[in-house]
């Protein structure tokens, strides 16, 4: 993967290719970040959750490589008023989870540039104590060296068999909510209690500061981040319609968009949009990077900016190169 991404970058240097690129990708890209933290801490992280940060200097090499190409970056209200065809090149800045950085880093710095951009916040985590299971079940992995599951020793003595534990609970993570979630995980460690996160996740009065901001869009990430295909359709209605009534009465604003929780193909069941529709939502993004499907408001492709985005990477990003050879090489 890494030497083929090498060989794209430097095939990149001859502007012509880069022509040709630039013809074959859409008028727009949606950007698809979680969190942007302090480069020492970033330095320290590890686990399966390490994908969902970028470091604080990296996001600016990025930011900047924006600006001194003159690329265009608009909300989402501007793409869908735009239809989806800017006449420009655009971008699109997406932050899903609402993590405490997107207040106190990333606000900040797309303020000095001047950017717009979303934040898809789950409302169940500004309601009550923030908690999530992948932060929580990282942090009880991270200093174990062997665990009981299903009365069996299992040995995770190093980072890559508690990433193999960690992933086998993802699956059964995704089939419950957030109280089951809990009781499951209080159970497989025999913990006291769960874990404030408080300081993990954004308030809601530091949401209510930025939100004043005309800069500063807020989506709706369902109630509970539930992984919708595995719930009945009344739950997923549910979970759509409630997190936009309580953004829209708690922030005093109208809440038009929507991010897919996990958002990949296994997790949506494509009926969302019927839903979507009758609630007055414009748009709804996923995770997948690539479609084989023409251009849908409700399924939008984004295009993930990982932990290891260097600048030639992200350059190769915003061509859409590496959606054009997935869709060729791996559908
Ligand atoms: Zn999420």
């Amino acid at each position: 993967m890494t030497s083929y991404k090498n060989y794209i970058n430097r095939l990149l240097n001859i502007s012509l290719i880069k022509k040709i690129f630039e013809n074959l990708r859409r008028n727009f890209v949606i950007l698809y970040y979680h969190g942007v933290i302090s480069d020492e801490e970033f330095k320290n992280l590890k686990g399966p959750n390490k994908h969902l940060f970028v470091s604080k200097t990296n996001f600016i090499d990025q930011m900047n490589f924006l600006k001194e190409n003159g690329i265009e970056v608009i909300s989402l209200d501007e793409l869908y008023k735009q239809n989806f065809k800017p006449k420009k090149f655009s971008i699109i800045i997406t932050f899903d989870d609402g993590y405490k950085d997107n207040f106190k880093i990333v606000y900040p710095i797309l303020k000095n540039y001047e950017f717009p951009f979303i934040i898809y916040l789950i409302p169940k985590i500004l309601s009550e104590m923030p908690w999530v299971w992948w932060l929580e079940l990282w942090s009880q992995l991270e200093n174990k060296n062997e665990i009981f599951f299903k009365n069996k020793k299992i040995d995770i003595h190093n980072e890559k068999l508690k990433i193999n534990f960690f992933l086998q609970l993802k699956k059964k993570m995704k089939l419950l909510k957030i109280e089951e979630q809990k009781n499951e995980l209080i159970k497989i460690f025999n913990i006291q209690k769960i874990s404030d996160m408080s300081e993990f996740f954004m308030d809601i009065n530091e949401v209510k500061k930025i939100v004043k901001d005309k800069l500063v869009s807020i989506g709706s990430h369902s109630n509970d981040h539930l992984c919708l295909k595995n719930f009945s359709k009344n739950e997923v209605y549910n979970q759509i319609d409630i997190s936009k009534k309580y953004l829209e009465k708690i922030l005093n604003i109208k809440i038009k968009h929507f991010s897919y929780p996990y958002g990949q193909n296994q997790d949506i069941s494509f009926y969302e949009h019927d839903f979507l529709k009758e609630l007055e939502y414009n748009t709804s993004v996923t995770t997948l990077d690539y479609s084989y499907k023409p251009l849908n408001r409700f399924y939008l492709t984004r295009c993930p900016i990982g932990p290891n985005v260097k600048k030639k990477d992200f350059e190769r990003k915003l061509l859409g190169i590496d959606m054009i050879l997935r869709k060729i090489f791996f559908r």
